[in-house]
């Protein structure tokens, strides 16, 4: 049967001198092996898939297991993302974050449409790091992690202006009211801004984020928060997270 899928290609393997076995993440959410023939040759079909991340349309053939590629057109290029490699060191952590939480034979359509989010935020020229901030906070709870910046876990107050501080022995914020001698413990200060910032990308849908304007200043601040809840909760490691640290 032969099948058409927007998808991104997210694992390659090399299976002979001349063919590979790529992963794509279709539009669904499903993750489809296919044996690309001939994609390690100088005049390769596939050419378009060795020059970075794209979303394509993927022409193939399945019956059951592996499926057989035809043909890639692509949709979107991702110049920017692909031209310039710290912004493509950015897009590589979205990819992480994303495809580390996919599980075999479970069709996760949010990740993909998160997945195409983020990387046209990326392209569209936002602070990388505000990105994959969004990214992280949306694939948290794949995750087992929690971020509660609504409420103040001591007294109840929503008055975002009053959130002054991150509380790892109550999981969510406190306010500047309610940090004493005792909160104080495994509490750690956090710019108002960046808690404002971190509870609008978890709240708002993914498809109703256009465009993240924030400084570059806070776009960093925020990332680092973000990591703090990831190292607390999750303990996963991403090798992007750790390449970016080192440029
Ligand atoms: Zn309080």
């Amino acid at each position: 049967m032969i099948y058409q899928h927007k998808g991104v290609m997210i694992r390659q393997t090399n299976y002979s001198e001349s063919s590979r076995i790529i992963t794509i993440l279709t539009e669904d959410g499903t993750q489809v092996p296919l044996m690309a023939r001939g994609f390690n040759k100088t005049k390769s079909p596939f050419i378009v898939l060795k020059q970075g991340l794209k979303e394509a349309l993927f022409t193939y053939n399945r019956f059951k297991g592996m499926g057989t590629l035809n043909e890639v057109d692509v949709i979107q290029p991702f110049k920017r993302v692909n031209g310039d490699f710290i912004v493509y060191t950015y897009a590589s952590y979205v990819m992480e974050l994303i495809t580390r939480a996919l599980e075999e034979d479970m069709a996760q359509e949010t990740f993909y449409r998160l997945m195409i989010k983020s990387l046209s935020l990326l392209e569209a020229e936002s602070a990388p790091a505000a990105i994959v901030s969004f990214t992280a906070i949306k694939m948290l709870p794949y995750y087992g992690g929690q971020m509660n910046v609504d409420a103040c876990a001591v007294c109840g107050t929503t008055d975002r202006s009053l959130f002054s501080h991150y509380s790892f022995s109550h999981h969510s914020v406190l306010c500047a009211r309610c940090i004493d001698e005792e909160t104080a413990h495994r509490a750690v200060p956090v710019s108002n801004r960046v808690l404002y910032l971190a509870g609008y990308m978890k709240h708002t849908p993914i498809d109703q984020v256009d465009s993240i304007r924030i400084s570059k200043e806070n776009a960093g601040l925020l990332l680092a928060f973000v990591e703090m809840i990831y190292d607390e909760y999750t303990g996963v490691y991403f090798k992007s997270r750790r390449l970016l640290k080192t440029l």
